[in-house]
């Protein structure tokens, strides 16, 4: 699923059945299982109020408010499979 498209973990979570919670636990497992240079890569989320990016955020986690404007409309992080060895 992710080679195919980036999506978010709420994606994730609904494709699988599972939490979105178990969807960050997995991703670090994700990434190590593709191999050879392949990572999970990730548009970082930010702050749709304004537009603050969390860069500095810890990778496979949600922020849940902007520190900046304390707004809770943040866009969600979006991942996908960059794969290492194969050209596409
Ligand atoms: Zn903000």
């Amino acid at each position: 699923m992710l080679r195919e498209d980036d999506c978010t973990a709420r994606d994730i979570s609904r494709a699988l059945g599972i939490r979105e919670k178990e969807v960050y636990e997995h991703l670090p497992h994700v990434e190590r299982s593709f191999g050879n240079g392949s990572s999970v890569i990730s548009r970082p989320a930010q702050c749709l109020h304004c537009g603050f990016v969390f860069k500095k955020r810890t990778r496979f986690t949600s922020p849940g408010k902007c520190p900046v404007c304390r707004s809770e409309a943040i866009s969600p992080p979006v991942y996908g499979i960059k794969e290492g060895s194969e050209k596409s």
